[in-house]
């Protein structure tokens, strides 16, 4: 039986459904939801040679009207001229505002369908099945959709809820253990953020989730999935600055300057970023006497026992901190000309921080 996780927000409220099997039985756990018996699926074409016949078949079984519209896997998919595309068609196929776009892949296929939904007719219905561990425990949560400018990542978005979610742990089989690993850092982050009892669970069954264990990773979704929820439901639209939606950035700002030196070209995975982010953060906050040097060396021996990159320089390409410095400072989180970090004052303790001298994270970048 999966479980139901209520997410519940302002002007609506919706279910995180977890569980096995769940893609095959989608058609049955959708029908009380979708407003009309007619979706669009929207999916990649590796998720579409792995899950999708599972899923039409759940459709036609219950009796639900589909089309299927196929994206190239990767983030250049979250593009407009992907958008362009897949809206084209969906219009030309004639949809009604009770048509439920359905999201089937990663976070690269729940962003673009998210914002197709948020943006066709002013607001189509949304489902997302979340097919990898990061889209499971982290983009499906929360209502951010968008898709990437030459400017930047995500720079173009709504806010668009779904009416459910179903993240379907046997989706979890077919993903590449490193994709896995990825999205686990996602995880090993809420815990650090504010659930000190989940990184503590992280500790005794993190190994067991990256062994593709469903029972532990339905455990752990449903816990990162419930920490994610109340963070949302206590910030819908990230507009109470400090302490809301903000501190699930903890370990992001180092993260994403290591992703945008290698030209976000998948080389580091957004997950192996965070992974490093998260010691540094731990590191920062221990050179700015906040933090305890335990804490810190727990969460190195967590990352590193699980075969998580920690270190900048274990990884295989150089880096210079001048440059990292250059990303960070260019990052959204740099305010009045000082830089905005996620800081901890321990496992379970994230809060936010706009005056970090730059000369401290440049000499916990070079350690
Ligand atoms: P992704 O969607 O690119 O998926 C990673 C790879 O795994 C792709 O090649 C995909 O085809 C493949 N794949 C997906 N499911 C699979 C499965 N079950 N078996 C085998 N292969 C599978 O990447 P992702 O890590 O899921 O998501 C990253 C995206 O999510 C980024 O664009 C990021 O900006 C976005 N994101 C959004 C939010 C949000 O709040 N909306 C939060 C975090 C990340
Ligand atoms: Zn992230």
């Amino acid at each position: 039986r999966p479980i139901r996780l209520p997410v519940s927000l302002s002007h609506t409220a919706y279910d995180v459904v977890i569980g096995t099997d769940l893609i095959s039985r989608a058609g049955a756990l959708l029908a009380p939801v979708l407003p009309q018996k007619r979706v669009i699926i929207i999916t990649d074409e590796n998720v579409a040679d792995l899950h999708l016949p599972r899923l039409e078949a759940s459709m036609q079984d219950t009796g639900i009207r589909f089309r299927t519209l196929i994206v190239q896997p990767g983030e250049q998919s979250k593009s407009f001229a992907t958008y362009e595309r897949l809206v084209d068609e969906i219009l030309q196929e004639g949809v009604e505002r009770k048509t439920t776009i359905v999201a089937l892949g990663g976070g690269v296929v729940g962003d673009l369908a998210g914002f197709i939904a948020a943006t066709t007719l002013r607001g189509l219905p949304f489902v997302q099945i979340p097919t990898t561990l990061l889209s499971q425990v982290d983009s499906s949560v929360g209502g951010k959709t968008g898709i990437n400018t030459r400017w930047g990542k995500n720079l173009l978005g709504a806010f668009h809820q779904p009416l459910s979610v179903l993240a379907d742990a046997s989706a979890l089989t077919t993903l590449p253990k490193r994709e896995l690993s990825a999205g686990y850092a996602e995880i090993v982050k809420s815990g650090l953020i504010g659930d000190p009892a989940l990184f503590e669970w992280c500790e005794k069954h993190g190994e067991s989730v990256l062994n593709f264990d469903p029972e532990s990773q339905t455990e752990a979704v449903r816990q990162a999935c419930a920490f994610k929820a109340r963070v949302v439901a206590a910030d819908e639209r990230e507009q109470q600055g400090s302490d809301g939606r903000a501190l699930l950035n903890l370990g992001h700002t180092f993260g994403h300057a290591l992703e945008a030196e290698l030209g976000y070209d998948g080389r580091l995975l957004h997950g192996e970023g965070v992974s490093i982010g998260l010691r540094l953060a731990f590191a920062l906050s221990v050179k700015l006497g906040v933090c305890p040097q335990a804490d810190l060396e727990r969460v190195t021996a967590h990352l590193e026992t699980l075969g998580m990159p920690a270190r900048i320089r274990n990884l295989p390409y150089s880096f210079s901190a001048t440059d990292l410095m250059v990303h960070m400072q260019r990052d959204k989180k740099m305010q009045d000309g000082r830089l905005s970090f996620v800081l901890v004052r321990g496992i379970g303790k994230a809060f936010t921080s706009r005056d970090v001298p730059a000369e401290l994270v440049r000499e916990v970048l070079l350690e």
